[in-house]
């Protein structure tokens, strides 16, 4: 058999081959080149048909594989081999949202019900009332994913609470930050779990329609979702009276135009109803008060991803990961400067320098780890000598960075530090929906003064005006991107103050 996987989370090694042959041990054939292929075959199988039949399959697949900056020959590893990158990459990882990375086929659904798929739906429908799949999340300490970390079962019984005929459940999939690409991972390679996720919660929550609002840029997110909620319906996984239960549930894509703002759960809503996609005040929140005006929930992809993980294995098993007050794993697209760089899933309490180090191989090209970006332009920068601060909502608030929804990005000595929070700060001021002056005119402000200070132009008092206008657009704004949005300046001025100085007294 010749099968396409979902997402092995080894970007720094693929294209990548795997081979299962009874009675051997599986080989990992890494980097590898499309002309390479016939002789790796050859060397694992004799039989000239299977050879025909297999060169076939493969090229289908790998029409859409870019074989460009790739090796001449590639890398071969046996399964149990260690210190190889992908052991060395896949070391430390625990896999719940990317459970069975590397070997389900996407979009197969027996494949997926193989591998204990739609069991915790099942479990749910005919053992458990929707209060105690509530308590079990609660029991679990899961915290929604997709940013600010709030409890999801404190949400899902607001939901569950809120006196409605109608009541709808949103998947957030509008993953926008540079250099983040977990949702659009999980979408790709897990859709049967997200679906099976959103289900789950839809029948603690009561509600009976649901919208996974994946932005447009995602083409393979979306199709591979299309199809899964297609197979769902013709297996009666959704539609009316899900698995012969009284529950019925049916949902459809909104496919996002690429706004940023559109990630925050108010602007989601009004772009799903048609209007302009910027922010509301709360209260009311979508809970009470959500898509068309009905109590709604709201979680990202993430945490739906989660949620059939726990209700199987139980709460408990979730909780014994993590730290005292963040549970569970956190999933990361490691990038930047660094040898491994992919998506991972990791315990919460790993530190940075675990990540940078032991997964991430170290800084690439013998160069010295400077800092990691964690967040998106909402997070902020932790330098080097703090790698050994904790992976955990807490910790990272605590040193003026929050986890965001995943992207971690790591930078070099050569990196200018005045140079990223000019990258990130000019990222937010173009994304801003202009509603709240301090988003739109104070982070304008600020761009100016980095500006300024880049030409060589700066005084070192626009240091402290900058600092203030960073402040009070944190507080003037009403949503998150404006509130986190001076995050970049702020955590580089702490931290690497010395590299704007430089720069006002020409001295780099
Ligand atoms: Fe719009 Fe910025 Fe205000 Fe959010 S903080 S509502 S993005 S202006």
């Amino acid at each position: 058999d010749v099968k396409q996987v979902g997402c092995v989370g080894v970007c720094n090694q693929v294209p990548m081959l795997e081979i299962h042959k009874n009675g051997e041990e599986a080989a990992y054939y890494t980097k590898i080149n499309a002309n390479e292929v016939g002789d790796i075959i050859e060397k694992h199988f004799q039989s000239k048909s299977w050879m025909s039949r297999f060169k076939n399959r493969f090229y289908n697949y790998a029409e859409n594989i870019t074989f460009s900056d790739i090796p001449k020959s590639s890398n071969r590893y046996n399964a149990n081999e260690k210190d190889t990158p992908i052991a060395e990459f896949l070391k430390g990882q625990i896999n719940i949202a990317t459970e069975y990375r590397g070997e389900i086929r996407p979009s197969d659904f027996e494949e997926y019900k193989s591998k204990e798929g739609f069991k915790a739906l099942e479990k749910c429908l005919k053992e458990m009332n929707p209060d105690q799949i509530i308590d079990e999340i609660e029991n679990s300490g899961l915290k929604g994913r997709g940013g600010a970390g709030f409890p999801s079962a404190i949400k899902w019984r607001l939901v569950k609470q809120a006196q409605s005929e109608k009541k709808y459940i949103i998947c957030n999939g509008d993953e926008g930050d540079p250099g983040a690409f977990m949702d659009r991972m999980l979408l790709e390679s897990y859709p049967f779990r997200v679906i099976e996720g959103i289900i789950i919660a839809a029948y603690a929550v009561g509600a009976t329609e649901g919208r996974l609002y994946i932005r447009a840029e995602y083409p393979l997110a979306v199709e591979r979702i299309r199809e899964g909620i297609k197979i769902c319906r013709e297996k009666g996984i959704l539609g009316k009276n899900i698995l012969g239960s009284d529950f019925s549930f049916d949902m459809e894509i909104f496919e996002g135009a690429g706004a940023f703002v559109c990630g925050e759960e108010t602007a989601l809503i009004a772009s799903i109803e048609g209007q302009r996609g910027i922010p509301k005040l709360r209260p009311p929140y979508p809970a009470e008060k959500g898509l068309w005006e009905q109590p709604t929930l709201i979680n990202n992809t993430e945490t739906f991803s989660l949620v059939p993980w726990i209700l199987r294995n139980g709460a408990d098993d979730f909780n014994k990961i993590g730290t005292e007050k963040s549970k569970g794993t956190k999933v990361f697209a490691l990038a930047g400067k660094i040898n491994r760089g992919g998506l991972i899933e990791v315990p919460m309490g790993i530190t940075i320098r675990q990540i940078v180090e032991e997964i991430g191989g170290g800084i690439a090209n013998g160069k010295k780890f400077k800092a990691v970006q964690i967040g998106g332009p909402s997070g902020g920068c932790i330098p080097a000598d703090m790698a050994d601060t904790t992976i955990d909502f807490d910790s990272l608030k605590e040193v003026g960075a929050m986890m965001g929804s995943g992207g971690l990005i790591v930078l070099d000595e050569s990196d200018c530090m005045v140079d990223i929070a000019r990258y990130f700060l000019s990222f937010t001021q173009e994304e801003s929906c202009g509603r709240c002056t301090f988003c739109r005119i104070g982070t304008r402000r600020m761009l100016e003064i980095l500006d300024k200070i880049k030409s060589g132009k700066g005084k070192l008092e626009d240091l402290d005006l900058l600092e203030k206008l960073a402040i009070n657009t944190k507080k003037g704004s009403i949503c998150g991107l404006g509130q986190t949005a001076p995050n970049p300046v702020l955590s580089t001025l702490k931290y690497f103050r010395h590299e704007y100085e430089a720069h006002i007294k020409g001295t780099c």
